[in-house]
């Protein structure tokens, strides 16, 4: 992102000061998908890490990724999800255990643009859960309903 790129944000909900580590190296389309979802969702988006982000770190330090929270109190995570979905990110992770001091009941949500050039599956999106682990900071699991039901998203 150059410094004139934020005036060019079809809702303009973001700024350069919020938490995105250096904005230089953030990709103008990924921010850019941001602010038309954040529109959509009709709900404050609070930046919680750019480029020095280091859930699926290569990304995010090459401006590719960023991860967000949003107040999911009394919302369906999983409408929330769908609602996402409609975006063409190419990496969609859901942090149903996030917390942030400006949320009753966080959802935390890695956005990425991951090139799908070389992938034998074409375009394919990929989605999943990220869950806390005791003595690991945690791990992905599949965004399946078996695993929806077990961390009680639906
Ligand atoms: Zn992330």
């Amino acid at each position: 992102m150059n410094d004139s790129d934020w005036d060019t944000l079809p809702f303009g909900h973001f700024k350069p000061s919020e938490s995105w580590g250096n904005t230089q190296l953030i990709d103008f389309h990924l921010i850019w998908l941001l602010d038309c979802t954040r529109d959509y969702l009709r709900t404050p988006f609070y930046i919680v890490s750019g480029t020095q982000g280091v859930h699926k770190s290569d990304l995010h330090s090459r401006g590719l990724a960023i991860d967000i929270c949003l107040e999911a109190h009394n919302k369906s995570i999983l409408d929330i999800f769908f609602k996402i979905c409609r975006f063409p990110f190419s990496g969609i992770g859901l942090m149903p255990f996030a917390l942030h001091p400006k949320c009753k009941r966080a959802l935390g949500i890695h956005f990425d643009i991951k090139p799908m050039g070389n992938s034998p599956l074409g375009m394919m999106q990929r989605h999943w859960l990220w869950i806390p682990k005791r003595n690991t900071t945690g791990e992905d699991i599949a965004l399946s309903m078996v695993n929806c039901r077990k961390h009680n998203i639906i």
